[in-house]
């Protein structure tokens, strides 16, 4: 469908690159935005198929058609790290989740698990309401048909559709963190479990997201007026207390082994890291096991097509972690190297291949040197940005 946007010319209400050529594109349009633009509007909700002053490459970063790295750059050349400093956060915020759940995986297995009894003992009362739309709450039902219908919601809107959820509709923060990672194109396990969880004030110690009907008016140009908000939040008592593990350290790709590349949509542009040049491939293969959604899909055949141009051998689609291993036995691969992949699906589904197997995994430098610093809340990696982005060659070191 077609909509107009005034000011930067029409697009499509489901645009969300799914390509690397797609994701760079987007990014180039996007650059003129992310500086002053983004700080100033990006909190503004402008309604389905509006979302200008956000870039909307999240379906893309989440599966690395892009990198953070590359996007950080483009941005900081163009606007300098003082007014991209907002964007550059954001994207941080994303790198904080990631390495956050990496120390604590038991808080995405107990969310697990808390979903599967609720599949057992039956759903709560409110919940089809809420997940169709029909709660009566402008906004709300607005939100929630427009995430159905595009795999989308702006980040505010995700902030107020969880609060409301919560809060108002007290409903289990499990289910709608089940019912947006079902339907975000950009579905990620860390930042959506978390941020639901921050929503919640599971994450950060007396300190929950309550949506206000006034500031709904407000952000959202009074396209809503939503009625019978809670005026208070119930902040549970207990946060996350475990302290952080230790981060997995995986195994890394030995460049003299021959190897089966398995592309999962964990990382989709393997073929733009220097380290694996020189990697002996013999073939790369994708797992059907591994794309869940008709997104990845679409994802992991342009990363097939990049990767087998590349390292110049043919690519595969197999069904699963079975065929992988008999694809590697045939093309005598000594190794499976694979995108590093973190807490969540593929980790969990690789999980089980580890032993007996040389699955290797490439970790990049952007999340191994931020990570350490994801151990308790956002500010202390905060902090570290300038420092990482000068480690990264992408903008001076503070004096
Ligand atoms: C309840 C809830 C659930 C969420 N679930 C997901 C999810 O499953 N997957 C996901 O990628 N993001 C999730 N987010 C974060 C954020 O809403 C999206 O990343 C953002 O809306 C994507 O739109 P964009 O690409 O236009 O963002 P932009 O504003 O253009 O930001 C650029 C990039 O920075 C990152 N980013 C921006 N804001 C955040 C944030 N608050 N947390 C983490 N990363 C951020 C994203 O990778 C994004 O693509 C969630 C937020 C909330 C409140």
């Amino acid at each position: 469908m077609l909509l107009s946007a005034p000011g930067r010319g029409p697009i499509l209400s489901f645009d969300f690159p799914l390509s690397r050529s797609a994701a760079q594109a987007r990014l180039a349009e996007f650059l003129p935005y992310a500086g002053e633009a983004y700080a100033k509007h990006r909190n503004e909700e402008r309604g389905q198929g509006q979302h200008h002053a956000v870039s909307r490459l999240s379906a893309a970063l989440r599966r690395r058609l892009v990198s953070e790295s590359e996007i950080a750059e483009a941005v900081v050349r163009m606007h300098g790290a003082g007014p991209a400093g907002k964007f550059i956060g954001e994207l941080y915020w994303r790198t904080y989740w990631k390495g956050w759940l990496e120390q604590h995986p038991s808080v995405w297995r107990d969310w697990r698990r808390a979903c599967a009894r609720w599949a057992e003992q039956g759903l709560p009362e409110g919940y089809s309401a809420a997940i169709e739309g029909r709660t009566g709450i402008d906004a709300f039902d607005a939100w929630a048909r427009e995430l159905r219908e595009t795999g989308y919601l702006h980040n505010w809107a995700r902030m107020q559709f969880a609060s409301i959820w919560i809060f108002t509709l007290r409903l289990p923060w499990e289910l709608g963190a089940a019912f947006t990672f079902r339907h975000f194109v950009d579905a990620d396990a860390a930042s959506n479990t978390l941020s639901w969880r921050w929503v919640a004030g599971l994450h950060t110690s007396g300190k929950a997201y309550l949506a206000d009907a006034e500031r709904i008016r407000v952000q959202t140009g009074g396209r809503f007026d939503p009625k019978g908000l809670a005026l208070t939040a119930d902040v549970p008592r207990e946060t996350c207390t475990a302290e952080p593990g230790r981060i997995r350290t995986p195994t890394a790709p030995d460049l003299r082994l021959p190897a089966l590349l398995l592309l999962t949509p964990e990382d989709l542009s393997l073929e733009t890291e220097a380290h694996l040049e020189v990697l002996d491939v013999r073939r790369v293969v994708a797992c059907r096991v591994h794309c869940s959604r008709a997104a990845d899909l679409a994802a992991v055949a342009d990363g097939l097509q990049r990767a087998s141009t590349h390292w110049g051998v043919r690519a595969l689609w197999v069904d699963d972690m079975e065929a992988v291993l008999a694809v590697a036995q045939a093309e005598g691969a000594g190794q499976i190297v694979t995108g590093y992949a973190p807490v969540g699906p593929i980790a969990d589904s690789l999980a089980a291949y580890r032993e007996g197997t040389r699955i290797a995994e490439h970790r990049r430098a952007w999340d191994e040197q931020a990570w350490p610093y994801c151990r308790k809340g956002y500010f202390a990696l905060a902090q570290h940005i300038p420092a990482l982005l000068g480690a990264a060659a992408l903008a001076p070191l503070p004096a």
